[in-house]
């Protein structure tokens, strides 16, 4: 296994590992000094292909599974792990990911649309296992604990971001079911007894089907079952389509198909079919033959159907779809990218924040600023963004350098609730009953359901509710902040948990700490009329509310989720470091291909590593590992203070400039502390040699943007041309040698 002092970094997808190749070489020279190993692991999507197939690859093209290894590792104590995003990869992703292998001499199979023989099927379910949410999960064998830094918060206090102002008179309005969805059709329980479950479907006459047999619960898990009533889904989204209409505003549709892998892509399959109808009862017989599926979206569609007989007359439906229906929200105007293109385009957490940050816009189809209909269909956590939007259409857009702040502790640990819930979850085959049943045969939860109705299961093991509840009172009780439970005594599941937290709770002091129980539309009203007010409320929620929440507040508060602080204290006692709240930025690498330009910012690394070399410092007793540690937060600081992120735009420094403002002023704090008389002599050169020569270093680093750039791949780059691109800087790359 891992050494004492060894960090493992991740090597993973787009704008993050893109800055890796500039960031990765300053932390292995400054870690080295302190006796730190750093390590990678690659868990790209690309990597993650290789690996399910290398037993079908000759060996000098062969990849360890390095995400099962991580996997292993996180349930250890020597787990010390700083996870980059990832793509959460689309079916349309993965085939471009699995083509663009394809093309760099990799003989991998395509992706079997429809898997008809033994051969297909087994190579789809290597592909699915890449698929989606395929990361998260392995590694997080811990609850969430996110907040914005102080120094952050400072951050946006001095140099507010824009917020676009709020009218009284906007339209925009989320749009959810309320009935017959995943909200309310859901059953809870609690089992008593370690047991394996099955998932059987009892046809209309009888007929029973197991679709899983193997589904392990613990003594006191929750276990949830709920269904998507698909015909009244069909019916919502004909009726705010034509809503959307009637009220001049943008129609968009949030979901996450990406780690909602399996339900979220046939709700918006859903949409599409819902909003092109007439193209759908025209040619819909012929889509499905040539093994079209709506639910990889517009985009996906109009590209397979050019080479069809009737593929003119099916560009020219959609056309007349999209002239007839309700102006659609945009991805991309220019180059005509609706709302409805790729169904990992608009992801709910990145999407709906955004547009609260832009006064309750969306871009239109002439390019255009407006109001919209956010359509969510289902109603668990719709209502919180509405609480937002009602919020500011009465108050007006916030103020980030008034503001307070609302951090999270999230229930996440052992793919709680619907994290990871894919392997659960069944497109209904026939009408009858959906049983989730005890090995005794006992049925736990039935629903009646229709062909097609989505149908899932998901688990939360108590051991992570009982940690959970822990982390709450801790984070509580250190910063001093009351903290609130979203959790609604209303839905079934959340009745649960109610139960269980109020025991949990009993066994920790709380004395003098405020540790309340609303619901999330009830809990977001709450936080935020305390926001307003400059106050902090901590968010104590399950796991989808985790990852919606730490967009929502931080992209509000700080302008971007890339700024936090987020870490995974694992239940075995290692750490899981990730950087930032957010994704990995795809439209990053385009600009980066297309201009030599990165900007994305690498602040969530830069609190990562910190939290990293302070964890590490504990764990193996390696007091110099603390001095990194408090050097790099104190070097943060400053770097915040002199704005050195990123400026967004060609000419100042991009992501490549920034690490230079990091290491140089890491360098002089680490010759400059007076912890370790050694340390501070190994840097005191480098301190200098950066700070004598900041503008050459800047000069040649900014010197490159402008003209393309050639990485020699988009989802598997090629490291030496990578390497070149993002560490143009000689005086620099000489000078973090010379350590
Ligand atoms: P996203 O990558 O977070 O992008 C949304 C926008 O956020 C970006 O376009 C960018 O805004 C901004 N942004 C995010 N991180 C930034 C950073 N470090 N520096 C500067 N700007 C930053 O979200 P998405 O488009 O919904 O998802 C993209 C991919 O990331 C998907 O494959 C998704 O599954 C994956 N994802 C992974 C994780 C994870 O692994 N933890 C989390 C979320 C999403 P501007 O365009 O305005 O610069
Ligand atoms: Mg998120």
């Amino acid at each position: 296994m891992l050494r004492m002092s060894t960090i493992i970094y991740t090597h993973t997808d787009e704008a993050p590992l893109l800055a890796t190749y500039s960031f990765l070489p300053i932390i292995e020279a400054y870690a080295a000094q302190a006796g730190v190993e750093v390590e990678t692991r690659d868990i790209s999507l690309a990597g993650r292909i290789l690996a399910a197939f290398a037993d079908r690859l000759p060996a000098d093209q062969q990849v360890p599974d390095a995400l099962a290894e991580l996997g292993a590792l996180a349930e250890r104590p020597e787990a010390n792990i700083i996870k980059l995003p990832n793509i959460s990869a689309s079916v349309p992703q993965l085939k471009a990911a699995i083509t663009e292998l394809q093309q760099q001499g990799f003989d991998l199979p395509d992706y079997p649309e429809s898997p008809s023989t033994d051969e297909d099927r087994e190579t789809r379910a290597r592909y699915d296992t890449a698929k989606g949410s395929a990361v998260n999960p392995v590694l997080r064998q811990g609850n969430s604990d996110r907040r914005a830094p102080a120094a952050v918060k400072g951050y946006a206090k001095k140099y507010p971001h824009r917020m676009g102002a709020w009218s009284s008179d906007s339209k925009t309005a989320v749009a959810t079911m309320g009935k017959d969805d995943f909200r309310s059709n859901e059953l809870s329980v609690v089992v008593d007894a370690d047991d394996t479950l099955s998932i059987v479907h009892v046809a209309a006459d009888g007929t029973e089907t197991v679709l899983k047999d193997d589904v392990k619960v613990l003594a006191g898990e929750v276990v949830d079952s709920t269904y998507m009533d698909v015909a009244a889904l069909r019916r919502f989204l004909t009726e705010q389509i034509a809503r959307a209409k009637a009220e001049d505003v943008l129609f968009s549709v949030h979901l996450k198909a990406t780690m909602m892998k399996v339900s979220d892509p046939i709700l918006f399959g859903h949409a599409v079919q819902a909003f092109f109808p007439t193209l759908f009862d025209q040619y819909g017989e012929q889509l499905r033959a040539a093994g079209i599926s709506p639910n990889d979206g517009l985009g996906a569609l109009l590209n397979a159907t050019k080479d069809l007989p009737d593929g003119e007359a099916i560009a020219a439906a959609v056309a007349q779809g999209l002239e007839d229906g309700p102006r659609m929200a945009m991805v991309d105007d220019r180059k005509g990218i609706t709302n409805l293109h790729v169904p990992s385009d608009v992801i709910i957490d990145a999407s709906m924040p955004a547009m609260i940050r832009t006064s309750g816009h969306m871009w239109g189809p002439d390019g255009q600023e407006a109001d919209c209909l956010a359509v969510i269909p289902d109603s668990s956590y719709a209502g919180v963004y509405q609480t937002v939007i009602s919020d500011c259409q009465a108050n007006g857009a916030y103020d980030p350098a008034t503001m307070g702040s609302v951090p999270n502790v999230g229930l996440m640990a052992k793919a709680a609730e619907e994290y990871g819930s894919h392997d659960k979850t069944f497109e209904v085959p026939a009408a009858g009953r959906m049983e989730l049943r005890a090995s005794d045969g006992t049925v736990l939860t039935a629903h009646e359901v229709q062909p097609g109705d989505v149908w899932r299961a998901c688990q939360t093991k108590d051991e992570s509710i009982r940690d959970w509840v822990k982390l709450a009172v801790t984070r509580a009780r250190a910063s001093d902040t009351p903290a609130v439970f979203w959790l609604d005594e209303t839905r079934a599941h959340d009745t649960n948990l109610i139960e269980k937290v109020r025991t949990y709770l009993g066994d920790h002091d709380t004395d003098g700490l405020t540790i309340e129980v609303m619901a999330p539309a009830e809990a977001c009203a709450y936080s935020l009329e305390r926001i307003r007010r400059g106050e902090d409320t901590i968010s104590v929620t399950g796991n989808v509310l985790r990852d919606y929440n730490t967009d929502l507040f931080p992209i509000l508060e700080v302008g971007t989720s890339a700024k936090m602080l987020s870490v995974v204290p694992l239940i075995n006692g290692g750490g899981l470091f990730e950087t930032g709240a957010g994704g990995s930025a795809p439209k990053h690498v385009q600009q980066l291909v297309s201009e030599n330009y990165l900007r994305w910012d690498s602040l969530g690394e830069f609190f990562a590593l910190a939290a990293s070399f302070e964890h590490l410092a504990g764990y193996a007793d390696n007091p110099r590992a603390q001095v990194l540690a408090d050097t790099l937060d104190r070097a943060t600081g400053t770097f915040l203070d002199r704005d050195k992120s990123p400026t967004r735009k060609i000419g100042g420094i991009d992501n490549r400039g920034s690490h230079f403002y990091l290491a140089l002023y890491w360098a002089q704090e680490l010759a400059g502390q007076s912890d370790d008389a050694e340390l501070a002599a190994a840097f005191g050169p480098l301190a200098e040699r950066l700070t004598a020569a900041e503008d050459q270093i800047v000069s040649e680093l900014n010197a490159v943007q402008g003209s393309p750039a050639d990485i020699g791949g988009y989802f598997r780059p090629d490291g030496e041309k990578a390497d070149r691109v993002m560490r143009p800087s000689a005086t620099l790359n000489e000078a973090l040698a010379s350590l």
